[in-house]
């Protein structure tokens, strides 16, 4: 039976049940699985099976205390006509590599498909570990992730979901994404103040213990939604093995044959996932880690040193502009062959320092991973060249993720099959993309979304469509220092 450890030792033994609902280990690592599994068919033996049938077929290796019931019915409450593509996550092939679109969930961007069963995960885990208090769920976000968390635990039993997000700093298409969320659990609070207040104050809250301990006296238990849960990450390994069965039906591959995985990245989780395939048996030739002008992981990649030392770029791939890549530690302790007292003193120089470099022994296990990065102007150069060659829409995070895939291709004729993560719908990121193919139109956030669609005739999804004609539903506006007293607020007449 697999069990939950934390990279930096000092939590060990829990079941996955146990490791979603506490979510963060409690010395501040993170959970790993103590070995990794491998799949007991041959990967030819998958072709023909649905997203929903691969998904099992990775998460009943992970989650192994879960019965095969209880997984099922959390999986096929998350992949069901909530998702707007019937196949959940199509595959197409543009301009020489293979477009995994994981964007077409409730929110527009990829981060639907992990939280979509995240909460089914954690409400049986409640379960399973006769956990009766109610789980409240806290995130601040810059704008993404709170609507894709919204969406996920709107409704569901036994939960209560409170999003931050900063007054100034969201789109405003994010902004009214939130606000509209409908659901008898769900809280959306803005902040006067930016994400970094929000993100502050979050982290504040779950590192009070008295406050913890209070609210856990009136029956509640905080957690969190973001990548760090194996809740979360785990589930997303199912997109690369779904990948690798598409390209064998297509007759694009042979069983065994390698590819290589684009992924563009920011909290290293996505492209985490994709090395956990491969681990599970997935053959993978490259590891392309995209970034944006916020280029850590392509220095760090490059040479082994790890250093937020250095300026913040906002960029028009917002969803990536981050310095601090939480999954990079997972990434560590496996490269390190398990020794969690490296992890510990890599962790304590970033926090002191803000830096670290890695031992040379383990700089020599990052040699299947690339590492590269694209400016703002150059997103913009690759998503009116695609459009223009192959009438492809990408949005801004997966046209990072093109072009360094595109260098890398030019400088090393690797003619590997290759599988991009499409992380976002275009029309998410609306005012960059028309920016790219039609610089001179001029419009809001909500009229260019309709001319988007004029122009290019590809569906506006429904999550954005009449976004500006629906009842705004939360009002709430808080100064920074009484985030405490609001969650106290929300949960007393609960
Ligand atoms: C979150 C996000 C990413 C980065 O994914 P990580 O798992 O954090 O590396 C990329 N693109 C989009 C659109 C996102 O929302």
């Amino acid at each position: 039976m697999i069990h939950y450890m934390s990279t930096r030792g000092n939590d060990e033994g829990k079941s996955s049940a146990q490791g979603i609902i506490q979510g963060i280990a409690k010395d501040k690592g993170l959970f790993v699985p103590d070995h990794f599994p491998v799949f007991d068919k041959k990967i030819s033996e998958f072709k023909g099976m649905n997203y929903a049938t691969i998904a099992y077929e990775v998460m009943s290796k992970y989650f192994e205390d879960f019965s095969k019931e209880e997984l099922q019915d959390a999986i096929e409450k998350a992949y069901d006509e909530k998702f707007e593509a019937k196949e959940i996550i199509p595959f197409n092939e543009k301009g020489g590599a293979f477009f995994l679109e994981l964007y077409h969930g409730k929110t527009a961007a990829f981060k639907d498909v992990a939280l979509s069963i995240l909460p089914h995960l954690l409400t049986t885990a409640l379960e399973k570990e006769e956990e009766k208090r109610k789980i409240v769920i806290l995130t601040a976000t810059s704008g993404d992730t709170g609507k894709a968390a919204l969406e996920g635990f709107a409704n569901v039993k036994n939960t209560e979901i409170i999003i931050f997000y900063p007054s100034e700093g969201v789109s405003e298409i994010q902004k009214r994404q939130m606000i509209t969320q409908q659901g008898q659990n769900t809280h959306v609070i803005a902040i006067d103040g930016n994400f970094d207040d929000a993100q502050n104050g979050v982290k504040k809250i779950f590192n009070d213990r008295l406050f913890n301990e209070k609210v856990q006296k009136e029956g509640f238990i905080l957690s969190s939604a973001n990548s760090i849960n194996i809740g979360r990450m785990i589930p997303q390994i199912s997109y690369y093995v779904y990948a690798y069965v598409k390209l064998l039906e297509n007759g694009k591959i042979q069983e065994g044959d390698q590819i290589n995985i684009v992924v563009p990245t920011g909290n290293f989780g996505n492209i985490l996932a994709a090395y956990y395939a491969s681990q599970m048996g997935i053959p993978v030739n490259k590891f392309i880690c995209a970034s944006n002008k916020n280029k850590v992981l392509t220095d760090f990649i490059n040479t082994g040193v790890y250093n937020i030392n250095r300026e913040f770029h906002v960029t028009n791939s917002p969803s990536m502009d981050i310095l601090i890549s939480s999954n990079l530690e997972r990434f560590l302790f496996h490269i390190s062959g398990g020794q969690s007292d490296i992890i510990k003193e890599l962790m304590e120089n970033l926090e002191k320092e803000g830096k670290y470099e890695l031992p040379d022994f383990m700089k020599n296990e990052m040699n299947q991973f690339v590492g590269g990065y694209a400016d703002d102007q150059k997103t913009l150069e690759t998503i009116e060249s695609l459009y223009r060659e192959e009438s492809y829409l990408m949005d801004t995070h997966t046209a990072v993720g093109y072009n360094v895939y595109m260098k890398y291709k030019q400088e090393t004729q690797d003619k590997t099959p290759t599988v991009i993560a499409s992380t976002a719908s275009p029309y998410k990121f609306t005012n960059s993309v028309i920016n790219a193919i039609a610089p001179s139109m001029k419009g809001t956030d909500f009229e260019l979304v309709e001319k988007l669609h004029e122009m290019t005739h590809s569906p506006i999804p429904k999550a954005l469509k009449d976004l500006d004609k629906k009842e705004i539903l939360h009002n709430t506006t808080i100064q920074k220092d009484q985030m405490m007293a609001q969650i106290e607020k929300i949960l007393s007449n609960k």
